[in-house]
């Protein structure tokens, strides 16, 4: 079996050419590292992914592998409206992964922080019997920071991008949805490279008044469930204006469960109190953004299906992976 390279070893390989900002007094190599203060609130999140329970070394590039795992918590920093300054690494690693497999883990996850302006500024390595990979990620607040507990009645809802994708692609992967072809790769992608939605939760959080958001990372239905528990709302929400890409339709057709329930997609969920048109959010935010329904008074949360059926998921459902 392939053993990984020793700890100082590997901390030498993947130290080198670490994304750096202005910030930064000390990067990695010493105990810890040294950034300059910053005015402004911070934020700090941090998120794992474990091999056989997040990812499997066989569906995707180390690289993607990289980049997916800033990419989570990039999400989390976009939920707050925030902007990501800079990380830290905690890598456990298994035997059978030789040094190659680090350099491209590295290569992914390097790009993906440049990309969002994030310095890498230190980490840890252990030995495990599973491979994981967690990274606790600092970010500030430029104007208010958006939260889970804001949202009120009469509020619309909103969502960016497409949902469902990810978790039709993580069942193609798992092969247990079949799929050929374009609408194949689009959707594995989703799942595979998620895109963090920073640019658009910046321009959110600008709104006023500041906007209730979170990021669906374990599916709408349950993220939303975050925000009506925080807030102490309901919600109806329209399954035919949940925004289902063409692909996540060719494989799937018009039923919105994986949509409802699926995670991993990493959109943004969002509350206004304004009414503003899709059109003008979408300019504004660079980004597509659909209108699912609004927040309501009374604490349930009520999912319209395309015959005008109503039904209600209970506040004991919200860790239920469909409505009762
Ligand atoms: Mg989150």
């Amino acid at each position: 079996m392939k053993e990984p390279p020793g700890e100082f070893e590997l901390i030498a390989r993947l130290c080198g050419k670490l994304p750096r900002t202005r910030r930064v007094i000390l990067g990695p190599g010493d105990d810890c590292a040294l950034l300059a203060p910053s005015p402004r609130p911070q934020l700090i999140t941090v998120d794992s992914m474990v091999e056989g329970v997040h990812f499997n070394l066989q569906w995707g590039t180390p690289a993607m592998l990289g980049a997916r795992a800033l990419n989570v918590n990039l999400s989390d920093i976009a939920a707050m409206g925030g902007v990501p300054t800079s990380c830290v690494v905690n890598l456990a690693v298994r035997p059978g992964l030789d040094a190659g497999f680090f350099d491209g883990l590295y290569r992914g996850l390097r790009k993906a922080a440049a990309e969002a302006a994030v310095a890498v500024v230190g980490g840890n390595i252990t030995r495990a019997n599973q491979l994981s990979i967690t990274i606790t990620l600092l970010g500030e607040v430029e104007t208010q920071a958006m939260r889970r507990d804001t949202a009120r009645p009469g509020d619309k809802v909103y969502v960016t991008g497409n949902i469902g994708d990810a978790a039709l692609g993580l069942r193609i992967l798992q092969n247990k949805i079949p799929a050929v072809g374009s609408a194949r790769n689009q959707l594995v992608k989703r799942f595979l490279q998620p895109r963090a939605q920073v640019a658009a939760g910046r321009k959110l959080a600008r709104l006023q008044p500041t906007p209730a958001a979170i990021d669906i990372s374990d599916g709408l239905w349950q993220d939303l469930g975050h925000i009506l528990e925080c807030s102490g709302v309901g919600a109806r929400i329209i399954s035919t204006r949940l925004p289902l890409s063409a692909a996540y339709r060719r494989v799937y057709g018009d039923d919105c469960d994986l949509a409802l329930s699926g995670g991993d997609d990493y959109e943004l969920l969002f509350c206004l109190r304004n009414e503003i048109s899709e059109a003008a959010l979408r300019r504004h935010l660079g980004v597509a953004v659909s209108c699912i329904g609004e927040i309501t008074r009374d604490k349930q949360a009520l999912l319209v299906n395309s015959t005008g059926n109503i039904s209600a998921v209970s506040h004991r459902g919200w860790d239920q992976l469909r409505p009762s």
